[in-house]
Order: structure tokens, then sequence, then C-alpha cells
């Protein structure tokens, strides 16, 4: 199998003083795929892109790219290109010269133009190769920073946030555009965000990190279907979390909710008698009825939000736990039997719906944190 665009990361640390901005970590990204990291202000992400880069040397580990270590190797030689979340275009240069700058930098003659013009086509600007940054809309100076970031013809394309200056149109644009150009160019991205939904869209991988550890690295739809955390869970959303205590562990787990409810699913992972669990069960898994509350996979709960998605309702329970709760109800289903502010119901799932969170790191993962 071919390495190219292959990244592994060995044990790599970055430390700031006593604090380890990321801490040993282990991962491969596989050549070609499409990877997004994702996680809170300050978890780490744009040191380890940086890491990645050249920009930032790690204090201990190794980084290899297509096989190679490249710990030590100089930035512009490793195969990589950074591209800014401000874009940085230089304001006196047209766009030819601007994305023809890497190359000017790189000894290259006169045919640098022709390929910055190449380029700029690519990103659907060859008609404004002429003029000026200060001539463009956001999104076209950050096609032009894509422009000047790939001339080079890096192996590895790394993002810092490179949509989070866009309007929401515009971010949602630049996003299938992206894809496009990942799937045309064939070559590794890795592109930071700080947005859920762009994750889940765009990567074949989506990176979790929390205080400069990875807490989850897999298939969005893994990340999103089975966290492996309570974090995870809450970071990533569309998940509730349930906490409850095991009361028998046999063919089936039975367990008790902090004020009584009563859970019961299939054993998925070593769990003993007594021991305080965490797990998750999936907004759009939750039906919610006016009935009794004796059942198992039940929770009682009274109705403090009602909002219309379009294709859903997403309602809000309090709940006897102090944790936030809410049910996606096909709109069909709730119009046929609409809840309003303040009714008492019976929140219901599957057993096969229970998702044990195996991992411990509880924090609230404030996806708002940023
Ligand atoms: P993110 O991109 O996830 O928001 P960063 O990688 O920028 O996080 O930062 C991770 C941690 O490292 C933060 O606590 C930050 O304050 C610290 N940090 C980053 N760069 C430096 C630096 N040059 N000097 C000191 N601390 C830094
Ligand atoms: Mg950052």
């Amino acid at each position: 199998m071919s390495k190219v665009g292959e990244i592994i990361l060995d044990k790599v640390t970055r430390k700031f003083g006593a604090v380890a901005a990321v801490n040993a970590v282990d991962q491969v990204i596989e050549g070609g795929s499409y990877c997004c990291m994702i996680g809170p202000s300050g978890c780490g992400k744009s040191t380890l892109l940086r890491m990645i880069a050249g920009h930032e040397t790690p204090t201990s580990g190794r980084i290899l790219i297509g096989g190679k270590d490249v710990t030590h190797v100089r930035t512009g030689e490793r195969g990589t290109a950074l591209m800014f979340q401000n874009y940085a275009l230089f304001p006196h240069l047209n766009l030819t010269d601007n994305v023809a700058f890497p190359l000017k930098i790189h000894g290259v003659g006169a045919e640098r133009r022709d390929r910055a013009r190449e380029m700029l086509a690519r990103v659907q600007l060859g008609h404004m190769a002429d003029r000026m940054p200060s001539q463009l809309s956001g999104g076209q100076q950050q096609r032009v920073a894509l422009a000047r970031a790939l001339i080079t013809n890096p192996q590895v394309l790394l993002l810092d946030e490179p949509l989070s200056a866009l309007d929401e149109f515009l971010r949602l644009r630049m996003r299938v555009e992206l894809k496009r150009l990942q799937n045309d160019l064939g070559i590794t991205f890795i592109h930071v965000t700080h947005t859920q939904p762009e994750a889940i869209a765009l990567a074949d991988k989506v990176i979790v990190m929390d205080h400069g550890l990875i807490e989850q690295a897999a298939h969005p739809r893994e990340i999103y279907d089975r966290p492996h955390s309570p974090y995870v869970a809450r970071f990533m959303g569309g998940q509730n979390v349930v906490s409850a205590r095991v009361l028998t562990v046999g063919d089936e787990i039975q367990a008790e909710g902090a004020e009584g409810g009563r859970f019961a699913f299939a054993p998925r992972a070593a769990l003993r008698e007594g021991q305080d669990i965490r797990f998750a069960v999936r907004r759009d898994k939750i039906r919610l009825d006016q009935g009794q509350a004796r059942a198992e996979n039940a929770m009682p709960g009274k109705v403090i939000n009602v909002e219309y998605q379009g294709t859903f309702v997403k309602v809000e329970l309090a709940t006897p736990q102090a944790e936030e709760f809410v049910a996606h109800l096909p709109e069909s289903d709730f119009f046929a039997n609409p809840f309003r502010f303040g009714d008492e119901v019976v929140a219901r799932w599957q057993p096969q719906d229970v998702c044990m969170l195996v991992g411990t790191n509880n924090s609230a993962g404030d996806a708002l944190a940023h």
C-alpha cells in the first residue's frame, strides 16, 4: 500500500512550561484521507497541526509523513502546506502573484505565473487572476489562500479553522468545495474545526481532543453513534447521557438511576454490581408518552422546551437527573400527539439503543467554550 500522505504521530508531545499542550499523542492518519480535528478552545489542535506543518517542534516524540521521519525537517521540505485562518494574503500583489509566491521562494521561473493561473482556475477564480485581494469577498480570499497553499503540490494540506471567518451560507458552500477539492487531488487533508456538523460532514476520520489528549479517533458515524466517553457524547451532541448504578449482572445488565429509574440492556463491557456507570442514548431514539414511568428504560420528565426543526421536533425535558435531556421526535409523530410546555411525560428507549460509555472523561464538553 502506498504511504504517500500518510501521517504517523508517535508519542508526540509539546510542552509550554509545565503544561503539555499536546500530550503523548499516538495516531495514524491514512494517506489521501480527510481528517477533522475537533475539541474545545485550548485543547491543543493548533499546536498539533503546527507540529505536523513544521512551525512548531515537538518536545518529544516523532512525526512521520509518507513513511519519512520529518520531526526535524524544515517547513516547506516535508510535503505539507498550512492554510492560515486569516488567509494572510499580500495586499500589494494581485491574485496570480499571491498564488505564485511560494514558487518564487522555491526559485521557479516565469512558468510560476501559468501554474498560479491554473491553480486559481481550480478554485474557480481563473477569471479574477489580475485582481487585487482587496477587490475580493471573504469567500474568494479564502479560495486564493487555498490555491496558494496547494501550489507547491503538498502531500498533506493542513487547514486551521478555515471556514470560521465566513458567514453561515458561505461556510456551507466552501465546505462542499473543500470536500470536492480533496476528492479531486487525492491528498491528505487535516482540517481543524470547532464545529461538530462540519467535522461529521467532511471527515473520513474525526479526531476528538481534550486537554492535549486524543479522546476518540474514528469514522464520524462511530464517533456520533458510539461515543467513547461522556465528554465525547456531550461534545459531539445528538446524545443524552444517563447516570446509573449497576444492580445485577447476568444475561442482561440491570441498573438503577439516581432517582429510581430502572434500566436494562445487554452487557457490553466488564461491569460489576454496585458500579457507577454512564450510558448514552441518541436523541432520535427517544420516544415520549404520557403513561406510567414504571417500565424499564424509561425516565419521567417535564417538557421545558419544544422547537420545530422541520423534519423533526426537538423536545427538551427536565428529568430527575441534572443532565440535559432531549428527544428528537419525527414531526408526523409529534403532531399526531403533540406535547406542550409543562406536560409530564415519560421518555422511553430500547435496550439496544443504549451505548455504554467506557471512557471516564466526564467533562461538560462545552461546545461553545471557544
Ligand atoms: P487550540 O488550537 O485547540 O485552541 P492551542 O494548540 O492553540 O489550542 O493551545 C493549546 C494550549 O497550549 C493552550 O493552553 C495554549 O494557551 C497553549 N499554548 C499554545 N501556544 C503557546 C505558546 N506559544 N506559548 C505558550 N503556551 C501556548
Ligand atoms: Mg487553534
